[in-house]
């Protein structure tokens, strides 16, 4: 016997089908998300302007406990926005995890800012504090109270921390380092709706926050992504941005600055503020699945990608961390043409062809991750 085949039998099991083709991740739909559509329709309000896009960015401030939110079209140009918004541009530095969705390290490229490269944590699979700080401590140097890389002599503007899966990294120790060498912390929690760091919403510890409801996400708009701050003028700016930077007027084109058409439409904030509604049942779902995989791999002596005492995971992505990447090929092979969509982490970032000259710290840790982890399927099951 094929020693994962009581993992297909178990994953089975869990989404009640003994043939059909699983998926890693559906959407799920059971609330007020045709009526909303429907509304739109009907108004003929399923564009650029209408009341879902208000409310839509109303409950997510208050859902995440921002003071602000701004919804866009895709969590790619939300983090675009938030760098760009913080006046981040050509010949300026932008440390990241080189261990994430290429989405992160595009927005950076679209600014004309440099991506540059420290490790992960084995046990956060996203940015390491201490590799941070040894980057920091080794490879800058402070000048009137800014701080340049050593070796390019640029300006290390910001640090964007990816939260992997929905799971939290060290975010405190992490803005600690930002606040010390005054770099603006920008949080891609693009896969954490729902998920908190000590009771506090992911995305909340830095000047920014940006997430995406692509379809594939815990919640979704069809596509679409947020950005949360607590910061009231930063909020207008981004929005202003956002809109092609068209000063209000009834009917007068006025633009001060190059904008962006990057609004989220009626529409998908429609979708959206359904499917917030249904969140507490969505997150409560994907948490029964995971504690389900929990005991079922302990059992099995896999190590299963667990919750760690300081964070509430919204458990977006479970996965599993197997010995090595033969075991990790074996896996993938075996449950893929058997029905069951899984899939490998992300390669590093660095390797790929448009960075592959960025600076890097060592990336052990990620290198380790990217040979054994491994997504399962994760959607609701009812
Ligand atoms: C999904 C995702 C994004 C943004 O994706 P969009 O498809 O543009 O909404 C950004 N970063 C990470 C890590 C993601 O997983």
């Amino acid at each position: 016997m094929n020693e994962f085949k009581p993992v297909i039998q178990e994953v089975r099991r869990l989404f009640k089908t003994p043939e059909d083709y699983i998926p890693l991740h559906i959407p799920h739909f059971s609330g007020n998300e045709k009526k909303y559509v429907s509304e739109c329709i009907d108004t003929t309000f399923v564009s650029s302007v209408g009341k879902f896009v208000d409310q839509f960015e109303i409950e997510l401030a208050k859902y995440t406990g921002a003071k602000r939110c701004v919804v866009c079209v895709n969590g790619t140009n939300a983090i675009h926005l938030a760098l760009e918004v913080h006046g981040i541009g050509a010949g300026d530095e932008v440390i990241t995890q080189p261990l994430t969705f290429i989405a992160t390290v595009n927005a950076i490229a679209y600014t004309g800012a440099t991506p540059v490269f420290v490790d992960v944590d084995k046990d956060t699979m996203g940015m390491s504090p201490s590799s941070l700080q040894f980057f920091l401590e080794t490879q800058t140097e402070i000048k009137d109270g800014k701080t340049y890389n050593k070796t390019s002599g640029s300006q290390i503007k910001a640090c964007l921390p990816m939260h992997t899966f929905g799971h939290a990294v060290y975010i405190e120790e992490i803005k600690e380092l930002c606040d010390k060498y005054n770099i603006v912390l920008i949080e891609d929690a693009a896969e954490s709706i729902g998920s908190f760091y000590k009771g506090k919403h992911l995305g909340r510890f830095g000047a920014i926050g940006t997430f995406s409801f692509n379809g594939n996400k815990t919640m979704t708009t069809g596509g679409g992504g947020a950005l949360i701050t607590d910061d009231i003028e930063l909020a207008d700016r981004i929005k202003h941005l956002s809109t092609q930077a068209k000063i209000p007027h009834k009917w007068k084109y006025e633009h001060d600055a190059i904008g962006y058409n990057y609004r989220m439409p009626n529409i998908n904030a429609a979708l959206g503020l359904a499917q917030l509604e249904n969140l507490g049942y969505i997150l409560g779902q994907k948490r029964m699945l995971a504690y389900n995989y929990k005991d079922f791999f302990e059992n099995l002596e896999f190590d299963f990608f667990k919750e760690r005492p300081f964070e509430e995971s919204n458990f977006w992505l479970n996965a599993i961390i197997l010995k090595d990447k033969a075991q990790q090929q074996e896996f993938l092979e075996y449950t893929n043409s058997n029905g069951i969509m899984t899939r490998p982490i992300w390669e590093l970032m660095c390797d790929m062809n448009m960075f592959k000259d960025n600076q890097c710290t060592d990336l052990s840790n990620a290198r380790w991750l990217v040979d054994r982890v491994v997504n399962i399927p994760s959607s609701v099951i009812e």
